[in-house]
């Protein structure tokens, strides 16, 4: 079965650098596509509170069998439950759903600026994790400005920032202000959805030269540039192809075609105006 390296997260937790992501995946689907995924291989599960399925997702876990330790367990604080109380009363909920007694990773799922909570937001966070129901504690989709301005509320640089990021939408401010920081960088969307990236005449290229898939290359880049990546696919053939990354490798040309493809072109809200609660 395919070793998954690990990232070191800035608080010494080992995170796997690829996992699987469940946005989308209905809740009644959710349970079998989980325990496909971790059948192939996966150890990292993404999901969220907002996706309606950590229920599931916790069933998946539990008739694995696999041991807690071995499981990298993410969900997502959503925009209603920002604020201080609300924070931890959210968490609790998510963490009674996926029947868990802590949690690998809590991220607060958008920054909502207008709102101006999600200092307050960390501050509850910052609690979970120093009561130690939660092995590290970070955000999502904040932008340079928005990680500021955490910066000024609280005292736990956050381990990972989840942004929207693939070849269309590379994210060079926000990935060097991640390392800067100490804060790893995850992609979500790595495929940018599967549509039209994967069939990008570049990426069809750089595939045959290696007699790698599209989705491969891609998921190599990522690597490649030190991205941690949840690829979603209710495929199981293509839970295992986008899990078969680690037995080949780009070279400075082929990074640099895939620079070239970056357009600042998001398949997601843009995280300054994104206020849905
Ligand atoms: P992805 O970029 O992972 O693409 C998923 C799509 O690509 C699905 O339609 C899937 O099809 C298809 N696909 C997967 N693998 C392949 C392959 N090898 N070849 C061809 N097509 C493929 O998009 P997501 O938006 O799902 O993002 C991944 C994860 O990121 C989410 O599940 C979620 O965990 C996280 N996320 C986080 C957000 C946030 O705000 N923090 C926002 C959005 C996502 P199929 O399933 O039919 O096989």
């Amino acid at each position: 079965m395919t070793s998954v390296p690990s990232v070191t997260l800035n608080n010494g937790v080992e995170m796997p650098q690829l996992g699987y992501g469940v946005f989308q995946v209905p809740e009644d689907e959710t349970a079998a596509a989980v325990g496909a995924a971790l059948e192939a291989g996966y150890r990292s599960i993404d999901t969220a509170a907002a996706y309606g399925n950590e229920a599931a997702v916790g069933r998946a876990l539990a008739e694995s069998g696999l041991a807690r330790d071995e499981l990298f367990v993410t969900t997502k604080l959503w925009n209603a439950d920002q604020g201080y109380d609300n924070a931890l009363r959210a968490f609790d909920t998510s963490l009674e759903l996926l029947g868990l007694d802590h949690l690998d990773l809590y991220l607060i799922h958008w920054p909502v600026p207008e709102r101006g909570l999600y200092g307050e937001t960390w501050r509850a966070m910052e609690e979970l994790y120093s009561q130690g129901r939660v092995r590290a504690i970070g955000v999502s989709n904040f932008q340079p400005a928005h990680l500021r301005g955490l910066a000024e509320h609280g005292d736990v640089v956050p381990a990972v920032n989840q942004v929207e990021l693939h070849p269309f939408l590379q994210q060079a401010e926000v990935r060097r202000y991640d390392a800067e920081h100490g804060i790893a960088t995850e992609a979500w969307s790595p495929l940018a959805k599967g549509g039209e990236l994967l069939s990008e005449p570049v990426v069809a290229d750089l595939a045959r030269k290696h007699g790698r898939t599209p989705a491969q290359v891609v998921l190599r880049w990522h690597l490649q540039l030190g991205n941690v990546v949840i690829p979603k696919s209710v495929t199981p053939s293509r839970m295992r192809e986008n899990l078969d990354v680690f037995g080949f490798a780009l070279d400075e040309a082929d990074l640099t075609t895939l620079a070239a493809l970056d357009r600042d072109e998001r398949t997601g809200p843009d995280p300054d105006t994104f206020n849905v609660a």
